[in-house]
């Protein structure tokens, strides 16, 4: 067993840790202040190769594998939640599920571009009436001579206003069962019928877009269908689990960030003519950051490393997206107990780790769903 980074994965960290102190970092208080999405920095980050790490480089990727995604991933999420998870969204949601099961046409249409960053993807399965149970959708699509016809409505996708193609699901027939067939459709922006609008005032990542989507009457050819047709529910159970990794990482640098700016206040702070930090009751809170955040940073890796060897990884990144998001938020709480009324306020940014955490706790699949998920794994 070898703990060690290889290089490229050591020489990939620095430059994104240095890309996120140098660009991100300035800029994360008043991302989150402004509630604005950060452009600029993607299309900065796109010519850095950083939304094509782990597509290889026949697609424009960069030929990289899972773990150095997410070491990327925990990099930007530990200086600014709302841009970790913008772009976690744009790659494990937006252009993995075209790598993963587009047809080569696609991969060259859609997926090229994504992982050169010459834009952004979205995946549209969240309804108003269909979240945990994402089966449930009642977006319809209907085959009419070569086209489809799509109607329906999808809640909170992120990065949908500023995508180049969303890909939705839909109910596009029944089986012989009776049970819904769902299919997974690439819609290209300013497809006619698509309405796209950011209506939402979040709690935390609060300058990563998040959209709603209303789509009438919009026709789509039969060859942007994801693969098969009859594959969507497959599609988007896989697509979760990638995802999972990339939030558990995201969740991480958070919680890193929490730990960091903890330790570093807890030194500094002098209370009863010492600094904090010599009270065993801090030392003991930031022990049991720095464990759990070493401990969600192995889940991270081993389930990144598992699906690098083709392995099983639904269970393991179960285990890490659950672990780390709420070691995130756990962390991010004692970050800002630790600095006492001074953590409470927006200046010193713990209370924002905290609430950019509570969202990792919900999407791609809660805590409660994530536990079903491995309950399912241990046969239950
Ligand atoms: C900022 C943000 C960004 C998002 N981005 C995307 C995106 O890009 N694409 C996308 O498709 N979706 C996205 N989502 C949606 C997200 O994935 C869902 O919110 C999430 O899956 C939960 O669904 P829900 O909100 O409808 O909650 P519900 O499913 O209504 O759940 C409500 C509560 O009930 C619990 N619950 C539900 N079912 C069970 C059960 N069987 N057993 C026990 N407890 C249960 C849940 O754990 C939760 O605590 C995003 C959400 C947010 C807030």
């Amino acid at each position: 067993m070898n703990f060690e980074l290889t290089k490229e994965q050591e020489m990939t960290k620095k430059m994104v840790r240095d890309f996120a102190d140098g660009v991100i970092r300035p800029r994360a208080v008043e991302i989150d202040e402004k509630a604005e999405f950060p452009k600029d920095i993607f299309d900065e980050m796109g010519k850095l190769g950083l939304l094509g790490i782990p597509f290889p480089e026949e697609y424009g990727g960069s030929g990289g594998d899972t773990l150095t995604y997410a070491l990327a991933v925990e990099e930007i999420g530990k200086v600014c939640g709302s841009t970790g998870l913008s772009y976690a969204a744009a790659v494990s949601l937006g252009a993995s599920p075209i790598y993963y099961f587009g047809t080569e046409e696609q991969k060259q249409k859609y997926l090229v571009p994504l992982a050169k960053g010459e834009g952004l993807a979205s995946f549209g399965l969240t309804e108003p009436n269909a979240g945990s149970d994402a089966g449930g959708t009642q977006t319809r699509a209907e085959l009419k001579g070569d086209q489809y016809v799509i109607n329906g409505e999808k809640c909170w996708i992120t990065n949908a206003e500023y995508a180049r193609s969303i890909t939705v699901t839909a109910v596009s027939g029944k089986r012989e069962d009776g049970k819904n067939i769902i299919s997974a459709f690439i819609v290209p922006k300013d497809t006619p019928g698509m309405r796209i609008t950011s209506p939402y005032e979040k709690m935390g990542v609060r300058g990563s877009n998040t959209s709603e989507i209303i789509l009438e009457d919009v026709e789509i050819p039969k060859e942007n269908v994801l693969g098969d047709p009859n594959g969507g529910f497959k599609q988007f159970l896989y697509t979760l689990d990638g995802g999972r990794i990339s939030i558990a990482a995201l969740a991480l640098g958070i919680a890193q960030a929490s730990l960091d700016k903890a330790l570093a206040y807890a030194k500094e702070r002098k209370q009863f003519g010492q600094p904090i930090s010599k009270f065993q009751a801090i030392q003991f809170k930031l022990a049991d950051i720095a464990m759990e955040v070493e401990l969600a940073r192995n889940m991270v890796f081993k389930a990144a490393w598992l699906k690098d060897q083709g392995k099983p990884f639904s269970k393991e990144a179960a285990f890490a997206k659950l672990y780390a998001s709420e070691t995130a938020f756990r962390s991010a709480n004692q970050a800002i107990q630790i600095h006492g009324g001074y953590g409470y306020m927006r200046e010193y940014e713990v209370e924002r780790f905290l609430r950019d955490a509570k969202l990792l706790e919900i999407g791609e699949g809660t805590s409660e769903i994530q536990r079903m998920v491995i309950a399912r794994q241990l046969g239950c």
